[in-house]
């Protein structure tokens, strides 16, 4: 008999994985909307500001409810 749990750990992998994040730019402090990959739990990378064009380092984390935490940080930090 086969058994489906659908409360398995992984049940995230499910969910829309490209979400719509707004932030804040740490140069010209414009709020700027950012596409976060959700499939992926932690990544650290680096985007232009759309609107200075200036390098922004990103910090995302994916928490267990598949909601994303993004901290930003200007290139020198
Ligand atoms: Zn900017």
């Amino acid at each position: 008999m086969l058994e489906f749990n659908e409360a398995e750990p992984n049940h995230w992998q499910h969910m829309e994985q490209l979400k719509e994040y707004p932030i804040q730019c740490p140069y010209c402090g414009e709020t700027i909307t950012v596409l976060v990959d959700c499939s992926i739990r932690q990544q650290n990378y680096i985007e232009d500001c759309q609107v200075c064009c200036r390098p922004i380092n990103f910090d995302v984390s994916i928490n267990f409810d598949g909601e994303p935490q993004v901290m930003v940080s200007d290139e020198n930090e």
